[in-house]
């Protein structure tokens, strides 16, 4: 079996081919460091966390480049309104950035470049462009690019080229469909900049580059002029990856990406998230109680909400679905725990082997499907469910439990859930479980009771179980 994705350039399904057996180079566009990131943006993050432990998972050799984009007209903005420079703006929002990757358990990519480490490379892509007649200079001195002379251009956001105005201009970095144009690639300065240019360019004057040049130079900088997978959000598509496109091409005369993967909007209860209607959230409010539930949510509850639904539909973010989300986590941690309690002697069992089989199997195929991770996580359900009928007669041996371990720790190296990584009780804790337990066997309630209540006030949260104890680690929100 091939893994298929569904590529934005065709609008269908296509069997990943890398150009370079077992390796795969991908470039996924970053955060504008201006603010904290939503989650929104999260979604695109952790989607594309999800692609490379896949592609890992099944054995490729992963090249990650995500760009930091520090340089940009809000960036700008935001540090003319607190007289700061670019830098003091940027840098909190860098490490918040990475803490935040860290909550959700996303594995780093291999390269993090930030654009205002790399204008030297966007000055030479815009040199190349100026000299086979792609870009021209405008009235005010910048530079721009001129999609007439690209005849692809608009074949990735499937917009048709006799839609273009011909001669029109946009300056900012974002821009409609419908305003469609020539984009800056180099900005001459302009008062509203402040201190913000570069001069050391003669040829392209006192300015700065544009957002789209960015991810063409670094791109190449760190995965070649031909590479295999480019990703970000469907907004992303127009004008940013068009442009991407049309100036990467024009530039090197070769193909750019290969496959272009994008992950749909997030809504938050049915509506666009906006900060106009309250329910805009950064990743900081849903992990700090600064958030309508009133609640500190486990990060990881997040991701699997994210997980929940396939990264091409359009994800409704609702409280309601991340506490089943957080039950859901919460299950497939009481199962890990409750393998790790068996004590049953004896072989692995064929069934419980079979199971796994069958279980990897129906797990890789839906992965293999364009990422479909619904059918994914519903046959590790199954699975969970069908040796938990087995615990609760009792039917299942230590080396079975075993296989199953080992299974959930290999699908989580993909799901990224640290199901099998869960904190330890301390040794005084554990003290604490045990005279609870003795408590318990002289049918002293009170004093079994007043443990319970002292344990939960540390964290530790306890279930009695027909198979004994179990306990629950949360540290964050002693109830
Ligand atoms: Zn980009």
């Amino acid at each position: 079996m091939a893994i298929h994705f569904f590529n934005t350039l065709s609008r269908r399904k296509e069997e990943f081919v890398p150009l370079v057996p077992g390796q795969v180079r991908m470039y996924t566009c970053g955060p504008t460091v201006h603010d904290f990131s939503h989650i929104g943006n999260f979604r695109t993050f952790v989607f594309e966390d999800l692609l490379r432990r896949y592609l890992k998972y099944r054995g490729y050799a992963v090249t990650q480049v995500m760009n930091i984009t520090d340089i940009e007209d809000k960036i700008i903005r935001k540090a003319r309104q607190r007289g700061v420079s670019v830098r003091e703006v940027t840098e909190p929002y860098i490490q918040a950035f990475f803490e935040d990757l860290g909550r959700l358990n996303v594995e780093r990519a291999e390269h993090y470049p930030r654009a205002t480490e790399h204008v030297e490379d966007m000055v030479a892509l815009i040199r190349r462009l100026l000299e086979k007649g792609y870009a021209y200079r405008s009235e005010d001195g910048s530079i721009y690019y001129d999609i007439s002379r690209f005849p692809d251009y608009g074949r990735l956001a499937h917009i048709r080229v006799e839609e273009l105005r011909g001669g029109a201009r946009v300056r900012q970095d974002e821009y409609d469909k419908e305003d469609v144009a020539d984009f800056a690639l180099w900005k001459a300065w302009d008062p509203e900049d402040g201190e913000v240019y570069w001069d050391q360019y003669p040829d392209l004057g006192k300015g700065r580059p544009g957002w789209h040049i960015e991810c063409s130079a670094m791109s190449m900088h760190y995965l070649g002029e031909h590479f295999d997978i480019h990703t970000g959000g469907v907004d992303n598509i127009f004008p940013h990856h068009q442009n991407e496109i049309a100036q990467s091409e024009a530039a090197t005369g070769v193909r750019f990406a290969n496959y272009w993967l994008h992950a749909e909007h997030l809504q938050v209860e049915g509506q666009k998230m906006a900060k106009s209607l309250g329910n805009f959230f950064t990743l900081r409010d849903l992990v700090s109680s600064n958030n309508p539930s009133g609640r500190a949510w486990d990060p990881l509850a997040i991701r699997y909400v994210y997980l929940g639904s396939h990264y091409r539909s359009k994800l409704n973010f609702t409280f309601s679905g991340l506490r089943q989300a957080e039950s859901s986590l919460d299950g497939l941690k009481s199962f890990v725990l409750a393998c790790r309690e068996v004590r049953l002697p004896g072989p692995p069992e064929p069934d419980v082997a079979a199971l796994v089989g069958g279980t990897r199997e129906r797990f890789v195929a839906a992965m293999d499907d364009d990422l479909s991770t619904p059918p994914a996580l519903a046959a590790l359900f199954d699975l969970v469910g069908e040796v938990n009928r087995r615990l609760v007669s009792g039917r299942l041996n230590q080396a079975s439990a075993g296989l199953l371990l080992d299974f959930v720790e290999e699908i989580d190296r993909v799901l990224g859930l640290r199901l099998t990584e869960q904190e330890q009780p301390t040794p005084e804790e554990m003290e604490l479980i045990a005279r609870r337990q003795e408590a318990r066997r002289h049918k002293d309630w009170a004093t079994a009771d007043r443990l319970r209540a002292e344990l939960a006030s540390r964290g530790v949260i306890l279930e009695d179980t027909p198979q004994g104890v179990r306990w629950k680690i949360d540290r964050k929100q002693p109830r």
